[in-house]
């Protein structure tokens, strides 16, 4: 079965943009994961822990055959190859790799929360999202992304600022830094 999941990236450790391409080109090299969308980069305000750099975020959608259990553990590789480290919780990383939505599937593992349980909230990932899927709906809330964006505190929107615009002639997902 083709099931579609939408995955957010993030950045916040320079070169952030290199390391959203190599991010993207991997998952890309991924023989049953499959990118279909991919959203403009936006520049954004560091949310919780915010004495750090601002982030670059983006949100992509993927075809795959994987379980999402099974995505996750890609993406975390994916992770370590970019030399991810934890140290601070919501601290500075090289790349952040979070699966948002999962066909319309609410999946509550201990590893593994979908939808991602902090994206309503998020304008970061909720300004690309709507770029890509303005009508897809969060399957518990039963709201759309774009109903979801429009209802955000405006403070939190003008924390995220159009960074690159994904245009059509570029090769999925891979931007200049
Ligand atoms: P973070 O440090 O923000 O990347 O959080 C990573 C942790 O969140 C990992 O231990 C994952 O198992 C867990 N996690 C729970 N739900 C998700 C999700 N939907 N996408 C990615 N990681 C998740």
């Amino acid at each position: 079965m083709i099931n579609t999941a939408y995955i957010a990236l993030g950045s916040n450790i320079e070169p952030r943009a290199d390391y959203l391409n190599r991010a993207l080109s991997e998952i890309n090299q991924h023989e049953h994961v499959q990118m279909k969308q991919v959203s403009s980069i936006y520049e954004t305000e560091p949310v919780g822990y915010t004495e750090q750099s601002e982030f670059l975020n983006m949100v992509i959608s993927v075809n795959t055959s994987l379980r999402p259990e099974e995505l996750l553990l890609f993406l975390q590789k994916v992770e370590q190859h970019l030399h991810r480290v934890r140290e601070i919780r919501n601290g500075p990383r090289t790349i952040d790799l979070d699966i948002l939505l999962f066909n319309d599937e609410n999946i509550e593992l201990e590893q593994l929360c979908i939808p991602h349980p902090r994206m309503q909230d998020r304008a970061f990932v909720l300004a690309p999202m709507q770029e890509i899927a303005p009508f897809v709906q969060i399957p518990t809330l039963n709201t759309s992304i774009r109903q979801l964006y429009t209802a955000l505190p405006e403070r939190l929107r003008k924390g995220v600022l159009l960074w690159k615009q994904q245009g059509q002639e570029e090769e999925f997902g891979l931007f200049e830094s």
